[in-house]
């Protein structure tokens, strides 16, 4: 069987933080603070305690909801990522 060319160890999910969480600067989220962004998380480990979503924003696990499909808002600055963490995450399992 030839090797598959588009298998990589990470996926990509969409990730929302949850309503109702206080903010850093003391509001809670409501829906408008609620984009869906998109976090690569590995196949083969458990979810980190924080997430690190593609446009670079942390969020923390436990506050934050996964979602098997995108509801809501899409991040715009995770959309413009996507292709280029497509492609690293081909590259880093080609050189492991
Ligand atoms: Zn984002």
């Amino acid at each position: 069987m030839p090797p598959e060319p588009h298998k990589t160890n990470c996926r990509f999910v969409a990730a929302r933080i949850r309503l109702g969480v206080p903010r850093a600067d003391g509001r809670r989220v409501g829906e408008r603070d609620r984009q869906v962004h998109f976090v690569s998380l590995p196949d083969d480990r458990p979810a980190p305690l924080v997430l690190r979503t593609l446009c670079g924003d942390p969020l923390a696990r436990e506050v934050t909801e996964l979602l098997d499909h995108i509801a809501g808002m899409p991040c715009v600055r995770c959309l413009a990522h996507v292709p280029e963490a497509r492609r690293a995450a081909h590259e880093s399992r080609r050189s492991a």
